[in-house]
């Protein structure tokens, strides 16, 4: 149920090897998937490199989630090479650094649009541009990265925070709208992981000792235990399952104090 051979898919979010997007690439492509990997400017060379070590020659497209042009050159070659579509993992966050330092109330009007329109938006944008792909496929599957931020409060997440509640609730009107085309949305929700995104918030590694100490158990989640929970969402074993938020974080959200 979890195999993926003959299946399609495209990886929004590879920055470095380190990338929870670039572990559910390497989990999807062990079984069997052939993949095209996007990269935002930057990282063109990292994931160049990165895409040599997977099988079936992955293709790899520049792709700014902020801009509707970039996401629909994206899709017409991805159409191009696979002929349709069978799954999207959309793993582009963003909030600019001082949004995530400064107290929340000072958050600004632009901080604010950004990390709406490039960590929530894009999941609408993306969904919407790979329908008639996944509709050559008899439908679809598509996987955003949420966190527990989104429901809770923790120190300096601020925006992002907001931008994750926005994110949750377009997962469910998604999977609500497309549906019926056999299109299925849904979320992870990780727990904090060393990242590029994590470096970004101040006192990060101040959460990782708190899950490790509260979390039912008692550590970390890994980048592979996260992917392998995605690649569960994105295969036939989850074929009726939408909608939902997974969280895979040692189960530190169900913890009181
Ligand atoms: P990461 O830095 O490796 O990935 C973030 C990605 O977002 C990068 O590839 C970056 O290029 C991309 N991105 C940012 N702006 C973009 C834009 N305008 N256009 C296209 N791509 C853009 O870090 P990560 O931790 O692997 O983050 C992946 C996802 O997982 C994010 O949504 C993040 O919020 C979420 N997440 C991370 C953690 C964690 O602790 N690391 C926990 C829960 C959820």
């Amino acid at each position: 149920m979890t195999d993926f051979t003959g299946k399609h898919g495209l990886i929004v979010g590879v920055a470095n090897k380190r990338s929870i997007s670039w572990a559910i690439a390497q989990a999807v492509a062990r079984r069997g998937a052939r993949l095209a990997l996007t990269y935002q400017g930057r990282f063109e060379e990292h994931v160049h490199d990165l895409s040599q070590g997977l099988d079936q020659s992955p293709l790899v497209l520049p792709c700014d989630v902020s801009s509707d042009t970039e996401i629909a050159s994206v899709f017409e070659k991805v159409d191009q090479e696979f002929g349709g579509l069978d799954f999207v993992v959309h793993g582009a966050a963003f909030a600019p650094r001082e949004e995530l330092e400064s107290p929340f109330v000072n958050t600004t009007r632009d901080g604010f649009k950004i990390a709406m329109d490039i960590s929530a938006y894009s999941l609408i944008g993306l969904t919407r541009a790979a329908l008639p792909l996944f509709e050559k496929r008899g439908g679809g599957s598509v996987v955003t990265l949420s966190y527990l931020g989104s429901q809770r409060v923790f120190p300096n997440y601020n925006v992002m925070g907001v931008a994750k509640a926005a994110l949750e609730a377009t997962v469910r009107y998604l999977a609500a709208d497309v549906g019926a085309k056999g299109v299925r949305v849904n979320a992870v929700s990780a727990g904090p992981i060393k990242t590029l995104a994590a470096a970004g918030i101040k006192g990060f590694s101040s959460i990782l000792h708190v899950y490790a100490d509260r979390a039912p158990l008692r550590r970390n989640v890994e980048t592979s235990e996260v992917a392998e929970a995605a690649a569960f969402l994105l295969s036939d074993a989850a074929k009726a399952i939408t909608g939902e938020v997974l969280l895979v974080d040692g189960g530190f959200h169900v913890t009181g104090i």
